[in-house]
């Protein structure tokens, strides 16, 4: 066997060498174009090549490429977290930087779990999450993770944690209203807690609205306020893995914003410095922190963590995220995109749901939109519609699984710079993308 690379990845699929990218668009080597159409995964926020975010990180490496933490404090980290604060709903405003999504959930655990410590209650150490639900790569951001295929594996390695059921309203066949649907959902945390023990419970983690795992879920908006509630009834930590909805994505600087809500404790990466450096961040209220910094300290942190690159780059990210107003711009031209993705359900009677906020959106392949019925597994349609659509230059995000069923969905999310034009651009490939998958599986 020839061996074509020293380099592997989750699997042999191989793609084109990216040559240069600039706004929207990404070119490979052989000249080809293509639309980023889910700012990679779900990071490109402002966009590739953004000449004020380059300008930034030269300079920052004319200074400083890096100081260790424990020998200097760095004015772009500082800078970076005041920013941070600033753009964080009131309260959330004590910030930990590390390198990417995993690490800030992980960070966000091991906080909740000292804090509880600090407050006597040694015994809480569970942190209930959802099924489905992706909170990273590292074994205690697995062991939060519910989905099967990336879990199960490595049970016998961790501990895994209970998990609730996302709410997955759109598949309910019951009679019940939205509300009604987002409180019924809401309450399986409080039987969860309830049978799990409450004094045993250390937190709660969501993703606001679902990202690659249930594919941009928007709960009803009664869920949201209910689950805070239940919380705080227990005293257990509320944690948004904010990792893909935050820093502009869908439309508000976090997603919490949406339904004024302020969890205790925030992931954020991806769109956080968008690419320009691998750099995430755990922001958490002030009496969580002082109280395990009094404490003796927080026993936990990364060797790259505050890197002052990868903070000037995040400054000049967020820098360019207000003044090219792209939190608004990600409202806006969400709600074009999404118009125009809904619309297409009209013409492909295949297509059971649009779902999402901002430009964190998804539409999901069913036989059947009365029963929502997957497609069949074999017609392997979440890699066909990948494929056809990258074939015509337009890269679009898939997944196959909706819990413990299954189910194709597609992430629409293109970087927040996108205009009118570019959006009718991956209207018009995705129509051409899906006449041709509707012709070879005869849909
Ligand atoms: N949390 C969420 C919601 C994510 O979507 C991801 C990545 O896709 C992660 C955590 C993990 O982030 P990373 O891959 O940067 O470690």
């Amino acid at each position: 066997m020839t061996r074509s690379s020293n380099l592997f990845y989750q699997s042999r699929l191989a793609r084109p060498m990216l040559d240069r990218a600039e706004g929207i668009y990404l070119w490979d080597t052989s000249g080809k174009r293509y639309l980023d159409g889910s700012s990679g995964a779900m990071v490109s926020n402002i966009g590739h090549s953004n000449p004020r975010v380059i300008e930034a990180m030269k300079k920052q490496l004319d200074k400083s490429s890096f100081g260790y933490r424990l020998h200097f404090q760095n004015e772009p980290a500082e800078k970076l977290a005041r920013m941070t604060a600033e753009l964080m709903p009131e309260g959330l405003d004590r910030v930990f930087f590390v390198s990417g999504g995993s690490e800030a959930v992980e960070s966000s655990v091991k906080l909740a779990r000292q804090y509880a410590i600090t407050q006597g209650n040694d015994k809480r150490w569970k942190v209930i999450s959802r099924f489905p639900s992706y909170h990273g790569g590292t074994l205690g951001a697995v062991a939060l993770t519910g989905y099967d295929p990336l879990t199960k594996p490595f049970a016998p390695m961790m501990r895994e944690m209970p998990k609730i059921p996302a709410p997955l309203c759109y598949l309910d066949q019951d009679n019940l209203d939205d509300e009604a649907r987002g409180l019924k959902y809401a309450e399986m945390l409080r039987d969860e807690i309830i049978a799990q023990g409450p004094e045993t419970v250390l937190a709660f983690i969501m993703e606001p609205i679902g990202g690659a795992s249930t594919g941009a879920l928007v709960a009803p908006d009664s869920y949201y306020g209910r689950i805070r509630e239940i919380c705080d009834e227990f005293g257990i930590l509320l944690i948004y893995d904010e990792v893909m909805t935050g820093a502009g994505r869908t439309g508000k600087f976090v997603a919490s914003e949406h339904w004024g809500i302020t969890p205790d404790i925030v992931a954020l990466s991806k769109g956080f410095a968008a690419g320009y450096s691998p750099l995430g961040a755990m922001v958490a209220k002030s009496d969580i922190v002082d109280a395990v910094l009094d404490a003796g300290g927080f026993l936990h942190g990364f060797t790259y963590a505050g890197n002052p690159l990868a903070c000037a780059a995040g400054t000049a990210v967020l820098t360019e995220l207000q003044r090219l107003d792209l939190i608004t711009n990600a409202a806006a031209m969400g709600e074009i995109l999404k118009s125009e993705l809904t619309t297409l359900m009209d013409r492909y009677p295949f297509i059971g749901d649009v779902r999402g906020k901002g430009l964190l959106l998804a539409f999901e392949l069913v036989s059947d939109r009365e029963t929502m019925v997957p497609l069949p597994k074999g017609l392997n349609a979440y890699n066909r519609l990948v494929d056809l659509a990258y074939e015509r230059g337009l890269i679009i995000y898939s997944r196959r699984t909706r819990g413990g069923i299954e189910g194709d969905h597609f992430l629409v999310c293109p970087p927040l710079i996108i205009n009118r034009p570019q959006i009718d651009e991956i209207t018009a490939t995705l129509i051409e993308s899906l006449d041709s998958m509707a012709a070879e599986m005869n849909l």
